[in-house]
């Protein structure tokens, strides 16, 4: 895996740094009683359009491993997760979970229970051959936001650090992992996003759609694994202002995506440079988005 942000992961003792992504940083535990195990370390670092950017939004890392591991919680009944443990080193403790290493597939399990974003742009797309996402045909006349009738699995392969995920059909993952796998990695990833959704509808939030990652023990036993059901991985809507056929508003980064796009940055996104340093009100805004996604969400005092 390519590895552009090494330089941003601190050393840790007792551990071995092994890759970083965009916003977290991957250790192997060297020493004490998870020796073998994996520290997945979820930094303050924030990306828009791939770009990581050099002002960071203070306890982003805590807010989404916290609501991580909340998650993990409300679906232990449906699939086993990776966590360990978060008994952690002091210089990550609240942002850093201990987890068991597994063999990841190589997909990106998506589900969608409403048509955004690139499942959007593939609708549009198709729709001289019947509105397809992923292979899956899908009513005309949906709009940017609309509900579909069920939800979908659109599964992505894993890309490389700074390449785009793709959709690609169920058969290409039967292809790549097998039927009986990706039957398994289909039906949990639509269990767990009814499960989620149903319980973000009730605090008033619109999960619209949201990636998971699994790997297998080995036993050959499916985990749950990566990070599940943050902002960072998933679309957050406020169930209140939903309305089919604009661009909804969401509980992420849409604040600095705005500000990027928006005159007062002074940003050509065309440049194919980085965005500059954030604004504090515009950090401070998206901090406060994401613990008032964590509060509402898991009924916590942050
Ligand atoms: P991006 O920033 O685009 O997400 P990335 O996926 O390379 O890039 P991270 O998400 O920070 O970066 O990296 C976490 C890596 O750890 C991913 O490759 C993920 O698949 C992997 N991973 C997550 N959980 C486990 C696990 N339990 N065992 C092994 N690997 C895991
Ligand atoms: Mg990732």
């Amino acid at each position: 895996m390519p590895d552009v942000t090494a330089q941003s992961a601190p050393a840790l003792a007792g551990a071995r740094h092994l890759h970083s992504g965009k916003v977290r940083d991957l250790y192997e535990l060297t020493e004490g009683p998870h020796a073998g195990r994996l520290l997945m370390v979820a930094s303050d670092r924030i990306s828009i359009f791939d770009f990581i950017l050099d002002t960071t939004i203070p306890d982003k890392g805590e807010l989404l491993t916290r609501m991580s591991l909340w998650w993990f919680d409300q679906l232990s009944d449906l699939v086993p997760n990776h966590v360990v443990s978060t008994d952690v080193p002091d210089e990550v403790r609240g942002r850093a979970v201990v987890c068991e290493r597994l063999e990841m597939y190589p997909v990106e399990c998506v589900a969608r229970g409403y048509l955004t974003g690139s499942g959007l742009l593939d609708y549009r797309a198709t729709a001289s051959s019947g509105h397809r996402v992923c292979g899956i045909s899908l009513p005309a006349g949906l709009e940017d936001g609309s509900r579909l009738p069920e939800p979908i699995f659109t599964p992505a392969p894993k890309a490389e650090l700074g390449e785009h995920d793709e959709n690609v059909s169920y058969e290409a993952v039967v292809a790549t992992v097998g039927a009986e796998r990706a039957a398994e990695l289909h039906d949990l990833t639509l269990e767990v996003y009814r499960r989620a959704e149903g319980i973000a509808r009730e605090r008033g939030i619109i999960l619209a759609d949201t990636k998971l990652e699994f790997g297998a023990r080995a036993d050959g036993t499916t985990v749950l694994a990566d990070e599940v059901l943050t902002p960072d991985s998933s679309r957050f809507w406020p169930a209140d202002e939903w309305e089919p056929g604009r661009a909804q508003p969401s509980y992420d980064k849409q604040i600095v995506r705005n500000w990027a796009l928006s005159r007062a940055s002074g940003w050509d996104r065309s440049s194919g440079e980085p965005p500059p340093p954030l604004p504090a009100e515009v950090v401070e805004l998206t901090r406060a988005r994401y613990l008032e996604a964590y509060e509402l969400l898991t009924g916590l005092t942050f």
